[in-house]
């Protein structure tokens, strides 16, 4: 597929640069922007999108172009035929025959015999620099494919990487965020892009365009901000040690990364747990009762009776929850890295339990982040204390409320930040409803986009930005690695 991908992208890219001539000619004195030149080169990387695939998979296609079409069509030896154009301004492409037939307006059939390795690509004949189509009512930049699986039609949306990450940027940050972050968001696109090639190659696809992948909706997400941001970093990748990196990102820390491994199975050097010294507050509170959990435990298979209590037994030296351990009537289950939030609904994995609903304080609180502190007037939770005095590694003495700190094998974390509440700790629960509260959203690896905006507006660049999130990379460049 990646070879296939390669060959298809380069046959496109030449069509492409054919349309740009007949496009130089009508425009006397227009000169091509380097920018323009470059994703027309053989050079360019072009990502396959699935639109609609699988159970929402379609019976017809309409593709429209204003100014005509040029089709491609080839199959897994090679390219039979590379620019037939037409006028018309609507092509369908339908299945028939267990393949994909292309039909215009009149019912006349263009290209048919599409089938198993074949595709089509559809793209807009007289609009080189933009190239918009329009695929089933929405616009998208470059090509429109479809394959054929039980009859029925995936949508894909053959497009330059560059083009990819504009649609992408607006919906995973926010357009309005300051221009550094949304250059530090770019990259990671672009980096996440370019390694997820092949990701869905089982429906005949590169990335699909959910969170799954990567937020897409094509043109119709591109702002003049996000552009900017895309073209200030055109080509610019996230490298470590010489590779692109796996760049994950998700909205909000809770005050802390974590290592890659303590979410999913793989260890990435580069993505390393840390106190997040720039994060932004959102808090979150879910409650269950012993039934729910009982209930839980049942529809993952573990065998443990009625849920009795649930305790967090191991945490991270940062205070991100590293294990939960839930008591039942037959016997115990532990639960760790993912399985912590999808087990429990919650959004992070920096969280406390309880017996007490928590209560959020309006201030926020102050965070004890250093492993080396000591505490004076308490040494663990006391519902008369109001605030302890710690003494940092520094020799400075900070006032923290009582209600913020928890001590975990010696170390004193402070989780999460912001609760009011009676006597929170990491002791076993087991009363019949069962708090939950945290700071956070998202899966804690790499880097949180919310944080990656204050850093912009305390004055960071995108490379700084992205060198604290994911330590030791390097911006590289993706003709390097095309
Ligand atoms: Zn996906």
């Amino acid at each position: 597929m990646k070879r296939l991908t390669k060959t298809i992208c380069i046959v496109l890219a030449l069509c492409l640069m054919a349309a740009g001539l007949v496009f130089a000619e009508g425009e006397e004195g227009e000169t091509e922007d380097p920018a323009s030149q470059a994703v027309r080169s053989d050079d360019s990387t072009y990502l396959w999108i699935g639109l609609q695939y699988g159970s929402s998979a379609v019976d017809k296609i309409t593709v429209r172009s204003a100014d005509g079409f040029l089709i491609v069509k080839g199959n897994n030896k090679g390219w039979t035929e590379t620019d037939i154009k037409t006028s018309s301004t609507t092509l369908t492409i339908v299945p028939s025959g267990g393949q994909a037939t292309v039909v215009d307006e009149n019912g006349e059939t263009i290209l048919g015999g599409m089938g198993n390795g074949g595709y089509i690509l559809l793209s807009a004949a007289e609009d080189p620099e933009d190239r918009l189509i329009t695929i089933n009512g929405s616009r998208y930049r470059d090509g429109a494919t479809a394959t054929v699986t039980g009859g029925r039609l995936n949508v894909i949306n053959v497009i330059e990487l560059e083009h990819y990450v504009r649609g992408v940027v607006a919906n995973e940050m926010g357009y309005t965020y300051p221009l550094e972050a949304l250059k530090a968001q770019a990259i990671a696109a672009r980096s996440y892009g370019f390694k997820s090639i092949n990701k869905h190659k089982n429906y005949g696809f590169d990335l699909c365009t959910t969170q799954d992948c990567q937020v897409y909706r094509g043109y119709v997400s591109e702002h003049d901000s996000t552009d900017l941001a895309c073209s200030q970093t055109e080509g610019q990748v996230l490298t470590y040690d010489g590779k692109i990196v796996e760049t994950y990102y998700y909205a909000y820390s809770g005050g802390a990364t974590l290592n890659s491994e303590d979410v999913w199975m793989n260890a990435l050097d580069y993505c390393r747990g840390k106190v997040d010294e720039y994060y932004s507050d959102y808090r979150w509170a879910v409650h269950y009762t012993m039934d729910e959990l009982t209930q839980e435990m049942v529809n993952r298979g573990k065998n443990i009776g009625e849920v009795q209590s649930v305790q967090i037994t191991k945490r991270h030296s940062t205070g991100a929850v590293a294990e939960v351990t839930f008591v039942g009537t037959k016997g115990s289950a532990t639960v760790t890295k993912s399985t912590i939030l999808s087990a429990l609904g919650l959004k992070s994995f920096m969280f406390a339990i309880n017996d007490e609903q928590f209560v959020w304080n309006k201030d926020g609180m102050a965070t004890v982040t250093d492993a080396s502190v000591s505490v004076i007037g308490a040494s663990e939770q006391d519902d008369n204390v109001k605030d302890v005095y710690v003494i940092g590694a520094d020799g400075g003495v900070s006032s923290v409320s009582a209600s913020d700190l928890r001590i975990s094998n010696g170390t004193m974390v402070s989780m999460p930040q912001g609760t009011v509440s009676a006597g929170w700790t990491d002791d076993p629960v087991s009363s019949d409803v069962v708090y939950i509260a945290g700071s956070g959203w998202g899966h804690g690896v790499g880097m949180p986009q919310t944080s990656a905006r204050n850093m912009a507006d305390l004055g960071f660049n995108c490379e700084q930005i992205l060198k604290y999130y994911y330590e030791g990379t390097e911006i590289g460049n993706i003709a390097d690695f095309q």
